[in-house]
């Protein structure tokens, strides 16, 4: 069971064969491609947003991710299409990290702007990239919650996903509390 008191944010990174290829154009049913190959149950991440800005819902919030060793029970992980060891994310990209932001600080308190982190913070990696700074993600999180970003028509989507995701959690809590009697 996954009990989240961070995000930890990706990027989707090079290839072993070129470490500086340009993924920019990897989507999430790419990336849960390559999981599934790997044998895994899902998606490891628990969200990717894409370079077109949409964001897509992986695996669960309340299952154990795959995506930083040691911390897998315990965080949110948020996947960037991308390798940003050689360019950087799409202003959508980032717009769209601010609406997820917000809804997950709703859904989880904890989750504050100091609860944001690179990848590399928890592995000796890059990840998300040596482009941007450690504290990329956590500095756009604290301007989503400076400014009121609205779900604007490209994430319509998005406001469907994540009132589903409310749902799941939902029928969760009451099939547990339904367990007590
Ligand atoms: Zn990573």
């Amino acid at each position: 069971m996954n009990i989240p008191n961070k995000i930890i944010v990706h990027h989707t990174g090079g290839t072993d064969a070129n470490p500086l290829e340009d993924t920019s154009h990897h989507t999430a049913v790419i990336i849960k491609a390559w999981h599934l190959a790997k044998g895994w149950q899902d998606i490891g991440y628990n969200w990717v947003i894409e370079k077109t800005g949409k964001i897509s819902k992986g695996r669960s919030e309340t299952i154990d991710g795959a995506h930083t060793l040691g911390q897998n029970a315990q965080s949110i992980g948020v996947c960037f299409s991308g390798n940003f060891d050689a360019t950087l994310p799409t202003k959508e990209q980032e717009e769209s990290f601010k609406v997820l932001y917000k809804d997950l600080q709703i859904r989880y308190p904890i989750l504050t702007t100091d609860n944001v982190f690179p990848h590399r913070k928890f592995a000796n990696k890059t990840c998300f990239g040596k482009k941007l700074t450690d504290n990329w993600a956590s500095n756009l999180a604290k301007k989503a919650m400076e400014t009121n970003p609205e779900v604007k028509d490209g994430t319509s989507e998005c406001k469907e996903l994540l009132k589903k995701e409310r749902k799941s959690i939902i029928d969760k809590i009451i099939y547990f509390l339904s367990t007590l009697y």
